[in-house]
């Protein structure tokens, strides 16, 4: 293995040591070129890797490969998932071919999924990005502090005068029960120690504070469909998958209620996945981007995803709004 792993011998959301190995994968995105073993916890069915990559070498693996495939879809990309396309005008949907997953998000949704954010508000975007949430939180009357470990991101952020901190919530100096909502989007998947992430989001949010959280959904249909090929294996930068019920119990033993969720299959990534095929062991994958800029296939897809998704809890997308007890 190129970088020091510790080997789980439990599961890391509920402790179980009742698991079924899937299968052995590698890096299909960026090249890391080690093996990995997904395995799927038969208690809280989070699937996680039996591979851990020990704290301290992690940064070592993002900044060898993450990101560094010039044909590889960016982080802010498969991020957008968690965007509230019904906050938009209709216009602008329109423009964006995005109309079918607004409605979805308008007819299924439970209110408190939307990121109510209310004026005074103070919000932290964990694992930020380069920010694209902030203005939305700003227009809320909220302010919004983000909170990102790629440097880069951090200055690009701070140079458009916003405050961002630097880090990981699982380490950052945090004060503690210094805000009223986290948004966490496309985050804990890629933490290797989901409670030590979760119990850190509860510390630094008030009582009663809300923690909007965004990521794939280890019980989604396209998990089923495409087997090894399902795009958010995404070893090794995904560590730990969550199923509707395994988030539940992460939440439980972190200090949080999971007040509503729904499950959804963002257009762009069932894209992602019909684009997909795998590249040789140690190759960065060649990721096709069949999105058109026409209105109508767009338009067909979307609907096409968002009948399936009326299956519950059956999208590739989990998002869900949790309450600090
Ligand atoms: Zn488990």
């Amino acid at each position: 293995m190129e970088f020091e792993i510790v080997e789980r011998v439990e599961c890391p959301v509920c402790s179980s040591r009742d698991r079924r190995k899937l299968f052995t994968i590698y890096d299909d995105r960026y090249g890391q070129p080690d093996l990995y073993t997904v395995l799927e916890c038969q208690r809280c069915k989070a699937c996680y890797l039996r591979e851990a990559i020990v704290p301290d070498q992690i940064s070592g693996l993002y900044e060898k490969y993450y990101g560094y495939s010039s044909n590889g879809p960016s982080s802010t990309m498969l991020r957008r998932s968690s965007f509230p396309w019904h906050s938009l005008s209709f216009v602008r949907r329109l423009e964006i071919g995005k109309q079918w997953e607004a409605w979805y998000g308008y007819w299924t949704r439970n209110r408190a999924l939307d990121w109510q954010i209310v004026n005074g508000e103070r919000v932290l975007d964990v694992g930020c990005g380069y920010g694209h949430t902030a203005k939305h939180v700003v227009a809320r009357g909220a302010h919004w502090t983000g909170l990102e470990v790629d440097i880069e991101a951090c200055q690009a952020i701070r140079g458009r005068g916003l405050e961002c901190i630097h880090g990981l919530i699982e380490t950052a100096d945090l004060p503690n029960e210094a805000y009223d909502v986290l948004i966490a989007s496309q985050v804990i998947e890629h933490s290797s120690e989901p409670r030590t992430f979760m119990k850190n989001c509860a510390r630094v949010l008030r009582p009663g504070g809300r923690l909007f959280l965004n990521t794939p959904n280890s019980s989604s249909r396209y998990r089923l469909a495409y087997g090894q090929a399902w795009i958010h294996w995404f070893v090794p930068y995904h560590q730990v998958l969550f199923s509707p019920q395994s988030l539940e119990c992460l939440g439980q033993s972190c200090g949080f209620l999971v007040r509503a969720y729904r499950t959804e299959t963002p257009t762009h990534w069932a894209n992602l996945q019909r684009g997909y095929s795998r590249p040789l062991r140690g190759e960065a994958g060649a990721w096709a981007n069949k999105n058109t800029p026409g209105m109508l296939q767009p338009s067909v897809s979307s609907l096409k995803l968002r009948l399936g998704d009326l299956r519950e809890g059956s999208g590739d997308a989990l998002v869900a709004e949790l309450v600090r007890l």
